[in-house]
């Protein structure tokens, strides 16, 4: 594999293999662009570009990634080729090296605007659990779940980067022993932790993605952590589904990983059965059963790790989610809504088979039922003020590389009451 005149590490998760992209600003906030991060530094990417004589840099020189995004597949696929070479070959290490600025320097900013925001429930395994626990005497799985993957429209508004407090949402709230609701803090907080894909290359109103142009329309993935109020959901979310105790923040990683970085990491879907109606199915695997072994369907080789103040409290794993990433986006689009550049989808939480794979606080403890011990002695049900919580990521890379996720943290603030 090509080694760039940094002379990272092989196994640096921020190598020449994973090249993901920010925004970023040094002194002057307001003067946000477009960053690449390689190892410990952030390649200020619209000046090294203009400096190189590489017209379209310019589209670095954006507040967002969107401009960026709006170019679509072949210049996506041209600015990672271009920052691949001027990061390779020590005849551009001059004229690069100037622009490489510490990652200690800067501040990193959402990447992108986002547009509009749909959250996935993908994880089968979280699906049942949440059944089992929000509906003890009914099937864990919904009848429509293996047709279709399940999502609901979220508040794109309330979408912050990583770093920033989370304050604790007020709201209703009514367990089944209570006479009528009342109104306070949440005193069930609980974390999601998913993968949030990032959209480019806007549609009309009225046409529809199909799936095997889906890849097409997804330029990278970053971590998510979907803050959920589990008391104000359960009261509020039948028949018309999840509000406001989701939409008071969702937090999302500052560094986006290409696609094409995640090319090693793809990886066959479980057994898709009943197999799904024609739209949600790609080339090469009708009949089959076996999604993802044909072109265009595919599931990640993604490992997270999540800590609480430090402790970790589970490891999930993307690798067994039902639904490809392709099918929840041409069935977000079946219907006719249009795309457009800057929309970010997420996984929902990402739960394994295992007690120690699940994706929330919620399946971790059963719903409280069963506190995790923290390593200063303290248990957790949910979150308490103060808490901070880390989701970091990592994907196999070609040729044994590391491709680092980065990390997505919040910390809770107190409710304003
Ligand atoms: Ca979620």
């Amino acid at each position: 594999m090509t080694a760039s005149w940094l002379d990272l590490p092989p196994d640096h998760p921020f190598g020449l293999a994973t090249l993901p992209y920010g925004v970023f600003s040094t002194t002057d906030p307001d003067l946000r662009r477009v960053g690449v991060r390689i190892g410990d530094f952030v390649l200020d990417a619209g000046v090294a570009a203009e400096f190189v004589g590489m017209e379209s840099g310019i589209c670095w020189a954006q507040p967002s990634l969107n401009h960026f995004l709006s170019l679509r597949r072949p210049a996506w696929t041209a600015a990672r080729a271009w920052l691949t070479e001027v990061l390779s070959n020590p005849a551009h290490r001059d004229g690069i090296e100037p622009h490489l600025i510490p990652l200690s320097e800067v501040t990193l900013h959402l990447p992108i605007e986002v547009a509009d925001y749909v959250d996935f429930y993908a994880s089968e395994n979280h699906a049942t659990n949440i059944g089992k626990i929000f509906r003890p005497d009914g099937e864990a799985l919904t009848p429509n779940w293996k047709h279709l993957p399940i999502g609901y429209h979220g508040r794109s508004g309330t979408v912050v980067v990583s770093g920033t407090d989370i304050i604790r949402p007020m709201g209703q709230r009514k367990a089944p022993s209570d006479a009528a609701p009342r109104f306070g803090p949440s005193i069930k907080l609980d974390i999601e932790a998913e993968l949030g894909f990032i959209v480019g290359g806007g549609t009309e109103l009225g046409s529809r993605v199909d799936i095997d142009d889906a890849a097409d329309h997804l330029f990278g993935v970053a971590l998510f952590n979907d803050w959920s109020a589990r008391d104000i959901q359960a009261w509020e979310t039948v028949p018309l589904g999840p509000f406001l105790g989701k939409s008071f923040g969702s937090s999302l990683g500052p560094w986006v990983v290409p696609m094409e970085a995640l090319t090693a990491a793809r990886v066959a879907l479980p057994l898709q059965d009943p197999e799904p109606l024609p739209y949600l199915r790609g080339s090469g695997t009708a009949g089959s059963g076996t999604a993802g072994s044909g072109t265009s369907l595919f599931g990640l080789d993604v490992h997270l790790e999540v800590r609480i103040n430090g402790t970790l409290v589970s490891s999930p794993t993307y690798a067994g989610m039902y639904w490809s990433p392709v099918q929840m986006l041409a069935h977000l689009t079946v219907n006719g809504a249009s795309l457009r550049d800057g929309d970010l989808f997420a996984s929902g939480t990402i739960s394994g088979p295992e007690k120690h794979t699940r994706g929330s606080l919620m399946e971790l403890t059963w719903n409280g039922q069963e506190p995790l011990t923290l390593d200063d002695g303290s248990t957790r049900a949910f979150l308490q003020d103060g808490d901070t919580v880390s989701v970091t990521g990592w994907a196999p890379g070609p040729d044994g590389a590391q491709i680092g996720l980065g990390e997505v943290v919040g910390t809770i603030s107190p409710a304003l009451t």
